[in-house]
């Protein structure tokens, strides 16, 4: 039906995992474009001396039939299934995850003031309104307690926006919602049953970045690496990527919806103006490479306390070994604040871990990259749903579709980058029948 290069093509942006599945369930022909040098985007594993390392943590949870048979049947036995063992780590101690159902082994004080405040809010909840905000929400399902120990100061760590500023749009999926008797269980160190949508998960033996590697050698059609695109023209209907012009006749874009529209000419000017209050986060983590086994064998823990400077630590060499050298650890060290790492930031970090058990000293670390994830995070403010949608809606109009995690600008995984990038192919093919 479509000839490379030629008006039939539909033209891909983007080779991560939502750009992979587009061309994967396009039936007609594509050019798939990546800025890159490798395909996988988000989704990709570094090796660095011996170690391989994700963008932080990358748990496979795979629900949709048909995307579970795609995967296993590419992947295999390479794909191993992993009970989860997380933790938060608050007060010099560990529990259990999810906070609010886990207060066993918190000093009495804190455990009374999480129980006490659940138990009150627990008897109001099915009066009042709905939650207009996030804090509200907290309060509502959580009571003050949980708010004050572990749900306000985390979220703040990690989306760098108080939750006060933030709406309840991605709180269903994200965020369990213990019953009374799980948490009275959890206060008394009862466990019948893991909560939360991540319990177990599945992890390629060396490293996420096998998936889109996977993806890609299957395709019919290769992705055009080290292509990024600068221009989107919309009454020509062109790309313009490494120096030509490219026609097309269908868009499918997963580049950050921001991103896609400073690229546009021809665009009205509302346009730029709504892209420019999509909101979201940059993330600032470290890959520390350990020359011993990390001191704890949980896979990721939480770590709510303002006082030390990340958030959110994972040792990646408790999810296989084949990530690391015999003997040796992997972490990863997602920081609260925003911006470039500061080497004088690095002793606080240093402390920090060995607080947590992971290390001994200082010189069990053999180094540390810091890296940048400039889009890392949606912020579900309450500009949030409106902009996103008009700017879909507007570019929807022009056969162009914008998908993934950010091209759809959401809080959303893997598995939904993949059905997303499916969904695109059909509705390509479903319109142009
Ligand atoms: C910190 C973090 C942790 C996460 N943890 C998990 C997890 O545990 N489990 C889970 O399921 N999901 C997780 N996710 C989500 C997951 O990474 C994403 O949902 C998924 O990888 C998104 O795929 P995508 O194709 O939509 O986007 P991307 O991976 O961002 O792909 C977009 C592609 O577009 C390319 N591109 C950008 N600009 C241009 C340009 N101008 N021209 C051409 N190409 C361009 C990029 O190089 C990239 O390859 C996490 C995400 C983050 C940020």
């Amino acid at each position: 039906m479509s000839k490379r290069g030629g008006h039939h093509d539909v033209v891909i942006l983007g080779a991560g995992l939502a750009g992979l599945s587009v061309a994967r369930h396009l039936r007609t022909g594509y050019r798939l474009l990546e800025a890159a040098a490798r395909v996988g985007g988000l989704c990709t594993t570094v090796e660095d001396h011996g170690f391989r390392f994700d963008k932080t943590g990358h748990l496979l949870h795979l629900r949709d039939a048909g995307i579970r048979k795609w995967v296993l049947g590419l992947l295999g036995e390479r794909l191993v299934r992993i009970d989860r063992r997380s933790r938060i780590f608050s007060h010099g101690v560990y529990t259990r995850y999810p906070y609010q159902a886990n207060t066993f082994g918190l000093p009495p004080q804190v455990a009374y003031e999480c129980l006490s405040g659940f138990l009150a809010a627990w008897e109001r909840r099915e009066r009042g309104p709905e939650p207009r905000d996030f804090e509200h929400f907290i309060l509502k399902y959580f009571g003050p307690g949980i708010a004050e120990h572990f749900m306000v100061p985390y979220n703040t760590k990690l989306w760098g926006v108080p939750p006060r500023e933030m709406s309840t749009a991605w709180t269903d999926r994200f965020v369990p919602k213990p019953t009374l008797d799980d948490v009275l269980k959890g206060a008394v160190g009862l466990h019948d049953r893991e909560l939360g949508y991540n319990a177990e998960f599945l992890y390629p033996r060396s490293g996420i970045g096998e998936l889109p590697e996977a993806l890609h050698a299957a395709l019919r059609r290769k992705a055009e690496l080290g292509t990024p695109v600068e221009a989107v023209d919309l009454r020509r209907r062109t790309v313009r990527a490494g120096g030509t012009d490219l026609p097309f006749r269908w868009l499918v874009s997963t580049l950050p919806l921001s991103e896609l529209c400073r690229r546009l000419h021809d665009a009205p000017a509302w346009v730029a103006r709504t892209a420019a209050r999509l909101r979201c986060t940059s993330l600032t983590y470290l890959d520390v490479a350990l020359d011993r086994t990390p001191g704890n064998d949980f896979h990721w823990s939480y770590v709510p306390e303002p006082r030390l400077p990340f958030y959110r630590v994972g040792a990646y060499s408790n999810f296989s070994e084949e990530l690391v050298p015999r003997g040796k650890g992997a972490l990863y060290v997602e920081l609260a604040a925003r911006g470039p790492f500061r080497r004088c930031d690095g002793p606080a970090v240093a402390r920090g871990l060995v607080e947590l058990g992971l290390i001994r000293r200082a010189g069990d670390v053999r180094f540390v990259r810091p890296r940048v994830i400039p889009h890392a995070y949606v912020v579900y403010d309450r500009a949030w749903d409106k902009s996103r949608a008009r700017l879909l809606a507007f570019l929807r109009e022009h056969r162009i579709l914008s998908v993934g995690r950010y091209g759809s600008w959401e809080y959303s995984a893997m598995e939904d980058a993949l059905l997303a990038g499916r969904a695109a192919a059909r509705t390509v093919e479903e319109n142009d029948r």
